[in-house]
């Protein structure tokens, strides 16, 4: 055996290579048609700090597809960039006291370095961040193309207020009743903000999703936020006044229980229906509290507070009167801002109506029960059939409901509607890093956007910029002073900028021609390499960037500006790296940071522990891979065993064995296999048993030389830098291990070994069938079937059972 005097040195192999791809210019996508083209992305980094143990998760994964991609012959394009505006540097900016542009460039530079230190296969000269103006221009000339169409608007709404972070939130940012960002309730405030029209969109986001291939959670998170019901619209009239209510009920088959009618306190009817009703002070004195001291958006859900308008809706469908109320449960955002009160059916009017002592009645009797509206205690939300409701008496809940939509319309009193939980997107932040809003306003002409030659609405740098619950460019003693652009009178500003989820739904468009300077994008560029076939990153974006990206390529597609509809193909979700069973934090004192590791073992190491630990799509419990700092992850010792390996196979000239040859085979095909469902793991765990099957053959005297080269191929994308060592040193290959051809296979040499396939009739062996050792279950039941013994020993019996262990047995159990 011929051993080498070299070991395995990371901290010398990487850093060299890291130089040699860079003067080599190995990555950069071409673009030019001969080739198919491959567009690998990874969700952009916030630069908030150095990267972190997530980073080192997900762009390994992405990083080993565009690798793979690379290696099978693909023009791929492997952009990287940075998410640079937004609340994460701008308050770690504040905490240090220095200008969120120092920090967050600073950051960038380090992550850069950690980036390239990982050796990403990014094309480096297609970088940019969303922070500098170059880039906003195009974010603010998007908005203005969205405003155009009327999908940007601006209005007085109620707007979920984050008191610590100082700003508006996209109801997107708000999970449980709390801001996503730092976790504390939110509050209602009344305030005129920007919206992007997302609710236009809806039934198209939710029909479009046949064409994703994306995790079924993710797809399942969309439509739930999307929330798509169906049922009717409703008009009550107002029998004091003659004021029509519409309501929205996804249970008009309940219509019949209606004892009571809700307002929203902004809903702009309840002042005039108070002061007929004689309960104006009362009611008054309910929506200025609220508007005082607004509640979080749980207490409001859960107040069954309530004052009587003193007049009374007629419900259409019995002519019967019902007390009128208003009430913070009722919100004025979602369907129309008024609700039918039917206590024995919801849970909330239950509620309500025993807190002020309204009538239940029953509509809907369940199955196998009588209600008593007495003895409940709870409302009765199920199916069940209709009871007490005039000519449905006897119908079941589930039919009635289109029957009654139907029967409204035709008594012209409602008809059948379609509303979603979706929200328009709210984009004004009052914060300081972000783009500004490319708006001015005139006394005279009104709201005036920035004409597009006097893009980009530059953000200052000399502002004040602590939060004071409204914009810092507020503050600033010039900035929002202008001439309007069209009647150029003195005028100003808009002075919130734009949520930093715009900056990141249009990035992925930015990277197929980067420095286009005249405009967004190269239209052809885009049609060239969108949509994007291999998109990773964080499950958290489930509804917030995912669903943003969406709109703006469905906007765009509508402007005639891209060919297609979704800019997604493919989506692939990485876990979480936790430690000792927890999300990892500065409070738990249980953070890892990736870049020591890859500084002291490679990053070789670090990629392959983050791939080979499991499912990607699972949680990686750092403390269980590696719980002593000072010892290196488990593939530390494989990637040495791997070195000494191939360097062996390398000094030996002996012929390769035929069983060595057709475990190579065998490999290259379930590892192709194996990355193109992301099932890193086990391909790391193929390669691990070639890799011993290759010390066996040296030690027996023969020969792996080809065998060992393919074994750095199937490596490469996943651990590159000892593989082009290996490759290029050690095996003395020309050129780069990452351009080489991806290794086919022989499918006759793939084959897995032969296997004996017993076949028994209910327990006796009755013959035996020789079978490839990878036969599946459906190929030994139907070989098994067919044997003339077995039929023999059947007869006349039949088959009831059939128990199947590929390759090995088949039981064919017969009925006595
Ligand atoms: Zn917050
Ligand atoms: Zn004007």
């Amino acid at each position: 055996m011929s051993g080498t005097a070299r070991r395995y040195d990371p901290s010398e192999i990487e850093p060299r290579w890291v130089a040699r791809w860079e003067e080599e210019g190995l990555y950069r996508a071409v673009g030019d048609g001969s080739r198919p083209k491959f567009y690998a992305l990874d969700m952009f980094p916030y630069p908030s700090g150095d990267l972190h143990m997530g980073h080192a998760e997900a762009f390994s994964g992405g990083d080993a597809i565009a690798r793979f991609r690379w290696m099978q012959g693909y023009d791929v394009l492997h952009p990287i960039g940075w998410d640079a505006f937004g609340l994460p540097a701008e308050n770690a900016a504040i905490k240090r006291g220095i200008h969120p542009k120092e920090w967050t460039y600073a950051n960038i530079d380090q992550q850069r370095r950690s980036f390239k230190r990982m050796g990403m296969s990014f094309d480096w000269s297609r970088q940019f961040n969303t922070c500098d103006p170059e880039y906003y221009r195009w974010t603010q000339w998007l908005f203005l193309k969205l405003y155009e169409r009327g999908l940007a608007y601006r209005k007085l709404a109620p707007a979920n207020w984050c008191p610590k972070d100082q700003t508006v939130l996209a109801n997107e940012q708000v999970v449980n009743g709390a801001c996503e960002r730092c976790g504390t309730p939110v509050v209602r405030r009344d305030l005129v903000q920007w919206f992007f029209k997302t609710t236009e969109y809806a039934q198209r986001l939710l029909d479009d999703m046949d064409q994703l291939q994306w995790p079924e959670r993710v797809l399942t998170l969309q439509r739930n936020w999307i929330g798509r019901s169906e049922g009717a619209e409703v008009r009550f009239e107002i029998a004091e006044t003659g004021d029509e209510v519409p309501v929205f009920t996804t249970r008009p088959d309940t219509l019949w229980g209606v004892t009571f009618f809700v307002f929203a306190a902004e809903h702009p009817l309840v002042p005039k229906l108070a002061e007929v009703g004689g309960t104006w002070e009362e009611a008054r004195a309910l929506i200025e509290r609220l508007q005082a001291t607004p509640l979080t958006n749980r207490e409001q859900a859960e107040s069954r507070e309530g004052v009587r308008l003193g007049v009374h809706a007629v419900n259409p469908v019995n002519r019967e009167e019902v007390p009128c109320f208003v009430a913070p449960y009722v919100l004025m955002e979602y369907g129309t801002g008024a609700v039918m009160g039917v206590p024995a059916h919801d849970q909330r009017d239950f509620e309500f109506a025993r807190a002020h002592g309204l009538p239940v009645r029953v509509v809907i009797r369940p199955p196998g029960g009588v209600l008593d509206p007495a003895e409940m205690v709870e409302a009765w939300a199920g199916e069940g059939v209709m009871v007490n409701s005039g000519p449905f008496d006897g119908t079941p809940s589930p039919e009635g409901i289109p029957r009654i939509a139907a029967w409204l319309e035709e008594k012209g009193v409602g008809r059948p509607a379609v509303t979603y939980r979706l929200r328009d997107w709210l984009i004004s932040r009052q914060r300081y890093w972000g783009a500004p809003i490319p708006i001015v306003h005139c006394e005279a002409c009104g709201e005036v956007p920035v004409p597009e030659e006097d893009l980009p609405v530059l953000l200052p740098e000399d502002v004040d910029f602590q939060p004071g619950g409204e914009s810092p460019l507020a503050r600033h003693p010039t900035w929002k002073h202008v001439a309007c652009p069209r009647c150029r009178r003195d005028a100003t500003r808009d002075v919130d900028t734009m949520d930093t989820f715009v900056d990141s739904s249009w990035y992925f468009f930015r990277y197929c021609s980067p420095h286009e300077e005249d405009r967004a994008f190269d239209p052809e560029a885009v049609r060239y390499w969108m949509p994007v076939d291999q998109y990773t990153g964080g499950v958290e974006h489930a509804v917030l960037h995912l669903l943003y990206a969406r709109f703006f390529t469905k906007a765009l597609h509508d402007m005639g500006l891209v060919p297609f509809v979704e800019p997604f193909t493919r989506l692939m979700n990485q876990g979480q790296v936790i430690y000792g069973g927890a999300a990892m934090s500065k409070s738990k004192g249980n953070i890892v940071e990736p870049m020591p590791i890859v500084e002291r073992w490679g990053a070789d190491t670090m990629r392959l522990t983050m791939l080979f630990a499991g499912p990607f799509e699972d949680d990686i419990d750092w403390k269980l891979i590696a719980p002593d700092p000072d010892r290196p992850p488990p593939v530390y010792h494989f990637l040495n065993r791997l070195w000494r390996v191939v360097c062996d196979a390398a000094g030996s000239d002996a012929p390769e064995p035929e069983a060595l040859v057709r475990l190579r085979h065998r490999t290259v095909r379930v590892v192709t296999a194996d990355y193109e469902r992301y099932r890193f793991n086990t391909a790391i765990s193929r390669t691990m048993e070639l890799t011993n099957e290759i010390r066996r053959t040296l030690d027996a005297g023969g020969g792996a030389r080809e065998t060992a080269a393919v074994l750095v191929q199937l490596l490469a994308p996943m651990a590159p830098f000892i593989a082009e060592e290996l490759w290029r040193a050690v095996l003395g290959k020309e050129g780069s291990v990452h351009t080489s051809s991806w290794p086919t296979f022989d499918p006759e040499l793939a084959k897995e070994e032969r296997a004996t396939l017993v076949v028994q009739v209910d327990g006796k062996v009755r013959d035996r069938i020789e079978v490839d050792a990878d036969a599946d279950e459906e190929t030994c039941r139907a070989l098994a079937e067919a044997s003339e013994n077995a039929r023999r020993a059947i007869g006349d019996r039949r088959v009831v059972k059939v128990v199947v262990r590929p390759p090995r047995l088949v039981n064919l159990v017969t009925a006595a």
